[in-house]
């Protein structure tokens, strides 16, 4: 199979590349390993959409936050994914806000218009439960929350729409050179299939450095930086109203409170970093590091209410040697046609448009001819309410009493936390991006994300989901049922009681 451009890995960069490129007369193909897309970073970060002010202009980290914050608004109206601006604050605990000066101060440099320095009872007046230890805090009012798995599903379904075509499980296990000079083309294997193309596309977040290697290619290892979580219960994230950061450490912005674009509040995530022989283990959560967030958190606000933790997840950072993201062609390294975008650490997810496109200039600048695909559409179908998350839930008595509704009703409800009917599964199920594990269900709507963590639905939507395929689902395809340990139920609220 031949193609213009394939992309190897279907997270939040990569869908957003294939989305960017399908507006052209292209073949793309976007390979991913996982079962399905949005798998590694994107699926586990703090979803911020940030101010900008962290980097400086001298990296592309710094120029390309602020190109990709601008374009959320209108991504969203195009897309659909869920984004919302809450603001964000900065605070600082220090005798002198020099530090907080300093941010500022690097955020005008990057030609930012709405940061405020606030002395610490200004911050507390905007939000009252932070900690009255807060000496001052630095406003972004632009800043927000956004949905980023669904950032990568809209984006990839609208490429599908345009043209462009996805593979799941498809891991790049080979790379081969065909032909000499800058002609070449790729040749990329997987364990079942070959497929050949021009340009190549590395956007395989953590496994950049070593899809990289399988070209010939080692000037960048990626060494994983795990962040682990708090997540608590639907509602919860009216504690706060914007995102609280404390002041960066050597590691990274440090550990924030703040409301989930679907309002839990959210806590973490701490920065670790892992060995890069380390496996699937970096996923698990530890009491001791929960707690060390715990106490970080409340250090920031008051009012934590411990009992409403439900869930622990990791985060890892796929952090290059140089703090910066690694993007563009390799052709100086004598790999012609060979693009990349690695070591995308935060603000990648902010980031994520402006990458894109870069990508795609990068491409266009290396010989691939752009010409405007006819009919490109870059609007995403519209979503029906509950899945944009639009429609109000009902008391608990109605959501149970819809579980009982005949097996044929569409209307019959999986799941009585997030209120999501089998009607709700068919829907993400035929957008478009194949929906294939009980996870893809979760995060497409939400059945197993409220306060009883799936114990309720979890054998509805397995149920549900193999009658459809007309299969059964491989357990390992689920986190619930993958082997990882994560610090959970009754484990977590012992943890946080002590
Ligand atoms: C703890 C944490 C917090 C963060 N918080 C924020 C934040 O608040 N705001 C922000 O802007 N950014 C944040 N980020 C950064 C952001 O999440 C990432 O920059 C972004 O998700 C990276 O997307 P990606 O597409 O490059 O990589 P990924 O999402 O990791 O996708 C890479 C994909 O490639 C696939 N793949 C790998 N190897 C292969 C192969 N050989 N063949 C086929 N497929 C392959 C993987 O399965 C994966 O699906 C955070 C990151 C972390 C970890």
């Amino acid at each position: 199979m031949s193609y213009d451009v394939i992309i190897v890995g279907a997270g939040v960069v990569g869908a957003l590349a294939a989305r960017e490129l399908s507006r052209y007369d292209l073949r793309i193909l976007v390979l991913e390993a996982e079962p399905d897309a949005a798998m590694g970073a994107t699926k586990a970060n703090s979803a911020i959409v940030h101010g900008g002010f962290a980097e400086g202009p001298e990296t592309l980290k710094g120029r390309l936050c602020i190109a990709g914050r601008r374009a959320f608004s209108q991504l969203e109206a195009e897309l659909n994914f869920g984004f919302r601006v809450t603001g964000s604050l900065v605070v600082s605990f220090d005798a002198d806000n020099s530090r907080l000066e300093a941010l500022y101060q690097k955020g005008l440099s990057n030609g930012l218009t709405d940061l405020e320095l606030w002395a610490g009872a200004q911050a507390r007046e905007h939000e009252p439960h932070l900690n009255s230890g807060v000496t001052g805090a630095l406003w972004c009012s632009g800043a927000g929350v956004c949905s980023p798995w669904d950032l990568a599903y809209a984006a990839l379904e609208n490429a599908l729409a345009n043209g462009a075509e996805l593979r799941l499980n498809q891991k790049v296990l080979a790379v081969e050179v065909l032909g000499p000079g800058s002609g070449a083309r790729w040749r990329l294997s997987t364990d079942d299939h070959t497929y050949e193309t021009r340009f190549v596309i590395n956007a395989a977040g953590l496994g950049g450095s070593g899809l990289d290697a399988l070209a010939g290619i080692t000037d960048f290892p990626l060494t994983p930086r795990t962040g682990e979580y708090l997540v608590f219960a639907p509602g919860t994230g009216d504690l706060v109203k914007s995102v609280i950061f404390q002041l960066p450490g050597p590691l990274g912005k440090g550990v924030l409170v703040g409301p989930t674009y679907q309002n839990n509040l959210l806590v973490g995530p701490d920065a670790r970093n892992d060995s890069p022989q380390a496996g699937a283990e970096l996923r698990d959560t530890h009491t001791d590091r929960l707690a060390a967030l715990v106490a970080q958190a409340s250090r920031v606000v008051d009012g934590l209410d411990l009992k409403k933790a439900i869930r622990s997840f990791t985060g890892i950072r796929a952090a290059a040697l140089t703090g910066d993201f690694v993007v563009g062609p390799a052709d100086r390294l004598g790999k012609p046609g060979w693009h990349r975008a690695i070591g995308i650490q935060s603000p990648g997810l902010t980031a994520s448009p402006a990458l894109a496109k870069l990508l795609v200039e990068g491409l266009a600048a290396d010989g691939l001819p752009l010409v405007h695909r006819t009919g490109f559409d870059p609007y995403r179908s519209p979503l029906p309410a509950h899945l944009s998350r639009r429609a109000p839930l009902l008391p608990f008595p109605e959501a149970d009493a819809a579980t009982r509704l005949d097996s044929a009703d569409p209307q019959r409800m999986v799941c009585r936390c997030e209120q999501v009917r089998e009607r709700d599964l068919e829907e993400a199920f035929s957008r478009g991006v194949p929906c294939t594990t009980v996870d893809a269900l979760k995060r497409r709507t939400r059945a197993g994300m409220g306060w009883c963590q799936g114990r309720f639905c979890r054998p509805r939507v397995t149920s549900w989901l193999e009658q459809k395929l007309g299969r059964a689902v491989a357990p390992e395809d689920d986190a619930a049922r993958s082997g990882l340990h994560r610090v959970e139920g009754k484990e977590l609220w012992s943890l946080l009681k002590g």
